[in-house]
């Protein structure tokens, strides 16, 4: 962030760093010379007695403290002028591929609100009856949406949905006697695909894409063997492109012996319409937080289930939920064979009571609905921008390329039209690549909007794209430092 010359501590004395008069309603700022929005105890900090009769021990206890004696609405713009240092959904369009980052309609918050929702988990399994019910909702929904036997909705990411589904996988093989060392990855997969084989302790073989940026069926024959525990695959890929041959790809995978592992981060293209069940898939894992709406980004929160196929789902994480056998109630039990636990109880259980709602709420019609949005509006988009698209027709998403721009530069400058950019530089298949991910929730007028952004943005010089961004809270951050030396409390930028 700064050099640390911003001074926190003991100092009453805010006016250093204050915005000059006139930009006093600005948005928060936070620049390289220091300039802040100043701290709640730095506006005021008046002496407020407590303790006295306290029944605690007295080297434990104090006589006063020093609080900011705020009036609400100076607490309430603080923390409003702080939320306008970001960038979010309810701001503008947030067209980062692969991550799906939806509108966050507002009844699945109010849904995870209601007091009803937020149950002890240890509470015993006849006082929940009804947070049971849900969960075991969701596992049939989204074993509906997917066409899979059973789910799990306990991993708390979609990486421990992988990692889940993987180890799954890797339980089963051994249980048959068989010891299989090798997954299969294309090189176009998210890099969580590559992370989970590895962490999951397989050799990860990596598979070239074909010219068309789809598998590659002679080089996925020539990889398939005796030590192949499972093929991961994401269909349509990160290019937004379908796999057409899917069914081979499934069968040459099977008749090795292997399972095909499905990365269902992204079902905006097939709700409603292709189940990964029936393409050959064995088990998968849903993003909820993708897919299903709920907030997400900067690490959380999320929750990634896995739906798996009858003949795995021995193996599914404990507790797992279901209905009794004699229709009175449900149960939490553990599967024969299970992995053991990947998570505390149920999961990220507010992150699925949103997934619950919206899915209840949509219904198959408006699943299907959303996926044709989807899907429409990301090729509305890739016709609409002056970049280059590369490979197509897409499905719910896009791979443009900057050309000879820098993608990264181009993306800060973006910021300064007001849109969120997409994600850069990866597939790298492409160069340069802006991969652009619209979703359904945008409308017509909002993508021309965004089509402008984008196209002022490829019309511009280098310089203007290093200077950029221009017109944020934040300029450029040194992105290295933050995340390889974060500084995650206020104290720390003293040292
Ligand atoms: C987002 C994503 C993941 C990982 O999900 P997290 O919840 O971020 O762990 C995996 N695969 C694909 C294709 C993704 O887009």
């Amino acid at each position: 962030m700064t050099d640390g010359s911003a001074d926190g501590g003991d100092s009453l004395d805010a006016d250093e760093h204050a915005p000059e008069a006139g930009t006093l309603y600005d948005q928060a700022r936070w620049t390289d010379d220091g300039e802040y929005e100043p701290l709640l105890s730095e506006k005021d900090a008046t002496e407020v007695a407590i303790g006295e009769d306290s029944p605690l021990p007295d080297d434990l206890t104090r006589d006063s403290l020093e609080l900011p004696g705020l009036a609400e609405p100076e607490l309430a713009r603080h923390y409003t002028r702080l939320s306008q240092m970001n960038y979010g959904v309810d701001s503008g369009p947030f067209p980062l591929g692969s991550c799906t980052m939806k509108y966050n309609p507002k009844f699945t918050e109010q849904a995870a609100a209601d007091p009803n929702a937020a149950v002890h988990p240890d509470r015993s399994a006849g006082s929940v009856q009804g947070t049971l019910e849900v969960q075991a909702q969701l596992q049939d929904y989204l074993g509906r949406i997917g066409g899979m036997d059973a789910v799990t909705l306990q991993p708390p990411a979609g990486a421990a949905g992988e990692f889940t589904g993987i180890r799954i996988a890797s339980a089963y093989h051994e249980a048959n006697g068989e010891d299989r060392s090798e997954v299969i990855i294309p090189d176009s997969a998210h890099g969580t695909n590559f992370a989970t084989a590895a962490m999951a302790g397989f050799d990860v073989v990596e598979l070239p894409s074909a010219e068309d940026g789809r598998v590659d069926l002679e080089a996925l024959e020539a990889a398939v063997g005796d030590d192949t525990a499972a093929l991961m695959l994401t269909n349509p890929n990160t290019l937004g492109l379908f796999e057409r041959d899917i069914e081979e790809i499934a069968a040459l995978v099977h008749d090795a012996g292997g399972l095909l592992y499905y990365d269902g981060a992204n079902l905006n293209a097939l709700l409603g319409r292709a189940r990964p069940g029936d393409m050959g898939f064995d088990v998968m894992h849903y993003n909820v937080h993708k897919t299903f709406a709920t907030p997400h980004g900067g690490g959380g929160p999320g929750a990634g289930p896995v739906g798996v196929v009858e003949e795995l789902a021995p193996f599914l994480p404990t507790p797992h939920v279901r209905e009794q056998p004699d229709g009175s109630g449900y149960e939490r039990y553990e599967p024969d064979q299970s992995i053991g636990k990947v998570h505390g109880f149920s999961g990220n259980w507010l992150v699925l009571v949103r997934a619950w709602a919206y899915i209840a709420r949509l219904g198959d019609e408006g699943l299907a609905d959303a996926s044709a949005k989807a899907v429409l509006n990301a090729n509305y988009l890739a016709e609409r921008i002056d970049y280059e698209v590369p490979y197509g027709p897409f499905h719910h998403e896009f791979v443009a390329s900057a050309g000879d721009q820098d993608a990264a530069d181009a993306a800060k400058r973006m910021l300064d039209y007001g849109v969120h950019p997409p994600t850069t530089k990866w597939p790298e298949i492409v160069d340069e690549a802006l991969m652009t991910e619209p979703t359904e929730a945008e409308t017509r007028g909002s993508l021309d909007d965004l089509a402008a952004a984008f196209n002022a943005v490829s019309a511009e010089d280098d310089a203007t794209l290093e200077a950029a961004p221009e017109r944020t809270a934040a300029r450029r951050i040194d992105q290295v430092s933050a995340a390889r030396e974060p500084r995650l409390s206020w104290q720390a930028l003293d040292d």
